[in-house]
């Protein structure tokens, strides 16, 4: 019974995530909205539509081959046989999740693997983006091993350690470790995880760090820990984000940015990073995530009492580990529902930090470094509504044009 609504459930996200994918991509050749309308050239446009049209392509196939493979192995029993495997090496639960986890990751990190080098090394090189090189492919991917394991391995002990000792209340004290967590990695992530990838360096005196200083000093903003990014290691896109909280507030701009941009264009995105900072959208992010996060560990430390939700994977007896699975897909809904929520504070924080770079700054740079940004990414200009609130972090180009007019 169980078994089956978990079936039903991963199947219901998969057609519902393809289908809003198809729609959009179904929108592909349609009519450029106005403020756009003279963004691309023929040749562009043509290329944008193909790049899309490949992108959807990997993307559906990448997304039915886990979904197939998530069912074959909840039907058969495999997530079971994985944990039998892990407790032929120890008796010692916290340690026997900690292998399934490792195992899990390792696996589904091989079934994404393949879809993952078609797009870096395949489609976006054959579209000029690509930058990453099978060496800082490979370091990459070790070091982003090691941060998973000594980062979140610990992490995962302390969860399940927690409910073990404190069933009653493992919903608050779950969520205080990924409370506090999360504010170490909002205050530190780039300080600490960040520069293991990239370069970061202090913008170099001249004249774009002069127009940055004069304007950081008309907002009173204290320009403390603003960086040039070697986003160009792995692609040729431009990019630019604000991170932190507080007095850890950090403004990276990509060397992309900078060799595309002109200055007031790049001044323009600093004021929307600014911006960002400015409307408290860091912590508004912040408290929202942590509510999320208290809703899932309260659900999570109840419908963990239940072994149904081991046995019904297959195993004998009850562990954290196959409950969590369970759990999660059970979430997936929920998943959702939250995504489209967070998307859209996230898309409502884009409008606000643009607002607040026109009313700063000045409109028009932003505009010609927003439209300069998307049309050397060959950006879609005509996303299918459904997709935006599905996927889009940032409202699309001709809204946000619209916007600063
Ligand atoms: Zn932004």
């Amino acid at each position: 019974m169980l078994l089956t609504a978990l079936v039903l459930i991963v199947l219901a996200v998969f057609i519902l995530e393809s289908f809003v994918d198809y729609l959009n991509q179904s929108r592909a050749t349609e009519a450029l909205p106005a403020e756009v309308a003279d963004l691309y050239d023929i040749t562009d446009r043509e290329r944008s539509i193909a790049y899309g049209a490949e992108r959807y392509r990997v993307g559906l196939y990448s997304s039915a081959i886990s979904t197939a493979i998530l069912i074959l192995a909840l039907t058969q029993g495999w997530l079971a046989k994985i944990d039998n495997w892990a407790r032929t090496f120890t008796s010692t639960p916290i340690l026997i999740s900690l292998l399934f986890i490792a195992a899990l990751s390792l696996i589904s990190w091989l079934i994404d693997l393949p879809f993952g080098l078609y797009s870096i090394f395949s489609i976006e090189a054959r579209y000029g983006f690509n930058k990453v090189t099978a060496k800082t492919f490979i370091a990459d991917t070790v070091k982003g091993a090691m941060v998973s394991v000594l980062i979140g391995g610990p992490i995962v002990a302390l969860v399940i350690w927690l409910y073990q000792s404190f069933e009653d209340r493992f919903w608050l004290y779950g969520w205080l470790v990924v409370a506090i967590f999360s504010l170490i990695m909002f205050m530190f992530g780039t300080r600490v995880i960040l520069p293991l990838f990239n370069k970061l360096e202090p913008l170099r005196d001249g004249e774009l760090k002069a127009a940055i200083n004069s304007y950081c000093h008309s907002q009173g903003y204290s320009l403390t820990r603003l960086f040039v990014m070697d986003g160009s290691k792995r692609s040729t896109k431009a990019n630019a984000f604000f991170s932190g909280l507080g007095r850890s507030k950090t403004i990276v701009l990509f060397d992309t940015l900078i060799e595309k941009l002109n200055t007031e264009e790049i001044v323009a995105v600093l004021a929307h990073e600014i911006g960002h900072y400015k409307r408290k959208h860091t912590l508004a992010i912040f408290v929202v995530s942590n509510i999320q996060t208290i809703v899932i560990f309260s659900l999570f430390g109840w419908l963990l009492g239940y072994s149904e939700l081991s046995t019904a994977l297959g195993a004998q007896e009850r562990s954290f580990h196959l409950s969590a699975v369970t759990f999660f897909i059970l979430l997936g809904p929920l998943q959702v529902f939250l995504g489209l929520i967070n998307n859209s504070l996230s898309r409502r924080n884009e409008f606000d930090a643009d607002s607040f770079a026109k009313s700063t700054y000045r409109a028009k740079p932003l505009a010609e470094g927003l439209r300069k940004i998307s049309k050397d990414a060959l950006s879609n200009l005509t996303p299918h509504p459904l997709y935006v609130a599905f996927h889009y972090t940032h409202p699309p180009l001709a809204q946000r044009l619209r916007a600063l007019k």
